[in-house]
């Protein structure tokens, strides 16, 4: 018997599988020219991270984000009759005949200011002075404003009459109760704070701003503010460039600037800022160069996929799960140095993470179409996302110039373009008077 146990434990471990070391999911196959395509790249990554979850938010906090609630007024707007004027309440009756040449005169029995509860009824024949927005007392059907009247304070002299509901808002005309404001996934527009905080609503369930941690790469890199010394030396634009257009997205972001091409740097600073990431974004280190370490020492501090997209600029790509616990690795998007690559690489993948973290719809920004003024000439076999500047001819149709060279570090073109053109990798000319597909740049 022990020895039968004995080889039946031996057997049971030899037939134990070697554990797998945990990977990304397999990656879409290359599809143009060897290349993955960009739309495949951005749906991988996608594919890879889940909206954040929701929360209590602050009125205010909840701006621009998505809803994951029905909202629904518990009370009337406006929640009681008032006035809409500054004036005197009467009855009807008791102004019925008043002209400019028949005044009626009035005893002003008080005054009603915003705010004022609990009122008396108003006796027939009299009138009480009343203020916007205060209450209407039992027994008042209409406001003369002041225009109207002689401002008396004992007794005012009115010349005009005032039919049942003049200048009254009325209970409940606005909102009644039971009334559903927004719907779960919309979008909180300031229009839609002024009217939840109507309504006495102060906090939200809606999807955060997902934190996004940006650094730049680079030993040749300087934190703009300081002089250049180095003949090598470049300002770090990159940082500050995504940090923006994730602000832009609606993104919390915390810029860290930028480390130096040290792996030991590189792997310390991403480690250290896991902690308050939802996602993070590097420029730089991602190409074939020797010093492009982010793709060489990434692989170590979590999961990552590395490849080349089929589009110009903004080729190498490198995406991860990083951080040691499976249930809490941060996505990180590692876009090359280049600064127009950089950005063209931050509307293709990393502006749609943002949305899909923050639940907000459509991921993609949807593409628009613009007729070419001037023929556009492409590089076949990719898709390029050139500069453009996008106006409306005399028609009110759109048109579409581009703006400077191809070369992905003419940062000067980029900020004078007001969209991305898309040039599919068929594409080698577009003949002036033709539509080409555009991304409006419009929220920064
Ligand atoms: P890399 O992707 O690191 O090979 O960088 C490609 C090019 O972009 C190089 O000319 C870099 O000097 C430049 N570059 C990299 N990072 C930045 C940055 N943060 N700001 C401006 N230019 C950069
Ligand atoms: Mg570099």
């Amino acid at each position: 018997m022990p020895l039968f146990g004995r080889r039946k434990k031996q057997t049971e471990v030899a037939e134990q599988p070697e554990p797998e070391a945990p990977r990304l999911p397999d990656p879409p196959a290359p599809s143009i020219n060897g290349l993955r395509s960009m739309q495949d790249h951005r749906d991988y990554l996608l594919s890879l991270v889940e909206p954040l979850p929701p929360f209590g938010q602050n009125l205010i906090e909840a701006q621009g984000l998505s809803l994951c609630e029905d909202i629904v007024s518990h009370i009337d707007l406006p929640g009681f009759d008032n006035s809409a004027m500054d004036g005197y309440a009467v009855r009807c009756a008791d102004v019925a005949e008043a002209a400019e040449d028949n005044p009626v005169d009035l005893p002003v029995v008080g005054e009603i200011a915003a705010g004022d509860g609990d009122l008396p009824p108003l006796a027939a024949g009299t009138v009480v002075k009343i203020m916007t927005g205060a209450p209407v007392p039992d027994g008042a059907e209409a406001v003369i404003p002041y225009e109207g009247t002689n401002r008396g304070s004992e007794t005012v002299r009115i010349f005009a009459p005032g039919q049942p509901g003049l200048n009254i808002r009325r209970r409940g005309e606005d909102v009644t109760a039971g009334t559903l404001l927004l719907n779960e996934g919309d979008l909180v527009a300031p229009r839609n704070v002024g009217l939840m905080a109507g309504v006495g609503i102060d906090k939200v369930l809606a999807r955060p701003r997902p934190r996004v941690v940006v650094i730049s790469t680079g030993s040749e890199l300087v934190q703009p503010g300081n002089p250049l010394t180095g003949g090598g030396q470049i300002y770090d634009s990159n940082s500050y460039l995504l940090a923006a257009a994730a602000k832009a997205a609606g993104a919390q972001v915390y810029r860290v600037g930028l480390v130096s091409d040290d792996p030991d740097e590189i792997k310390q600073t991403i480690s250290d800022q896991l902690v308050r990431a939802d996602l993070l974004v590097s420029s730089g280190g991602v190409s074939q160069g020797d010093y492009d370490l982010v793709k060489s020492v990434l692989p170590e501090l979590g999961l990552t996929d590395f490849t080349e997209v089929a589009m110009q600029p903004g080729k190498p790509q490198g995406f991860g799960l990083i951080g040691e616990h499976p249930d809490d690795r941060v996505p990180m998007i590692m876009v090359p140095g280049n600064p127009v690559s950089a950005f063209v690489s931050f509307e293709a993948f990393v502006r749609p993470v943002i949305r899909k973290l923050m639940g907000v719809e459509p991921y993609v920004r949807p593409s628009e179409r613009a007729f070419a003024t001037k023929a556009i000439r492409s590089v076949k076999g990719k898709l390029q996302l050139a500069r453009g500047i996008v106006t409306a001819d005399a028609g009110g149709r759109r048109t579409v110039e581009l703006v400077g060279g191809h070369g992905s570090h003419l940062m000067g073109d980029l900020a004078r373009a007001n969209a991305l053109v898309l040039l599919g990798p068929e594409t080698e000319v577009v003949p002036a008077g033709q539509p080409v597909a555009v991304w409006m740049l419009a929220d920064g």
